[in-house]
């Protein structure tokens, strides 16, 4: 009997903490488990990135049509970009019981969190800021000025973070994965995501009691 669909999850953290490799990693290990949701961007794509793969890309005007179309399940703006959620996917691999997850800033997780309200948000950040700005800066991808306005908006998401359900700190990348899993597990077993399977043992139960069980 399927008792449960998956369970809609936010990872959310400043840009350089680790979200994207802690999810690839994730994914790697629990294919079966879990469902990445691919969003849409206007921002272009960096060396390496395939469209379809890390995101879609798309233009402004096939962006804001897609807003109009009721396409995406939230979209925000950040650093000067638009960045959504399509619905599709999520929605399909839910109903599958796959465990979706996106991987969105903080406006976006708001907006999920407030329209769905059981989604688990979880907050992604590294031991320290030095670290941060190390990596940030060591993946090679952004120019300085494109670095420091990261950082900035690091520091606005910051206030945002008593939003989230959990604080995953990436220091050690396995341990880290091995606790986003254990996180979302442990989600599966909360009374509130297990009516189904209470509710027929209830019948069940009550069936017994009445003598229409041997
Ligand atoms: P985000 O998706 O949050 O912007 P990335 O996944 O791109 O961050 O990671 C930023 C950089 O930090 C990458 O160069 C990545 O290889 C590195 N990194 C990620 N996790 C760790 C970790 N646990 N220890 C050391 N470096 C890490
Ligand atoms: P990047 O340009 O580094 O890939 O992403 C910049 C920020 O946009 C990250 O914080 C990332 O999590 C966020 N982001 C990516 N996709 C979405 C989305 O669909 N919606 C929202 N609200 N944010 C997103």
């Amino acid at each position: 009997m399927k008792t449960q669909t998956g369970i809609l999850t936010v990872v959310s953290g400043f840009s350089g903490s680790g979200k994207g490799t802690i999810m690839k990693r994730l994914l790697e290990k629990y294919p079966e488990n879990y469902a990445l949701s691919i969003s849409a961007t206007t921002r272009a794509p960096r060396p390496g990135e395939e469209d379809g793969r890390e995101y879609f890309f798309r233009t402004v005007e096939r962006f804001e049509e897609m807003i109009e179309n009721d396409e995406l399940l939230e979209y925000a703006r950040y650093v000067n970009n638009y960045y959504g959620t399509p619905k599709a996917y999520v929605q399909e691999q839910l109903a599958k019981g796959r465990d979706v997850i996106l991987e969105i800033e903080i406006q976006g997780a708001l907006k999920i969190k407030q329209k769905y309200p059981d989604t688990v948000l979880l907050f992604v950040t590294p031991p320290s800021f030095e670290e941060l700005e190390r990596r940030l800066v060591g993946r090679g991808t952004e120019t300085p000025e494109v670095v420091h306005d990261r950082l900035c908006r690091a520091g606005e998401e910051c206030d945002g973070v008593e939003a989230y359900d959990y604080l995953i700190v990436n220091d050690d990348l396995e341990a880290c994965v091995e606790q986003v899993h254990s996180v979302l597990q442990n989600e599966h077993a909360r009374i509130s995501r297990n009516g189904i399977f209470i509710n027929e043992m209830k019948k069940e139960l009550a069936e017994y009691v009445k003598g229409e069980r041997s």
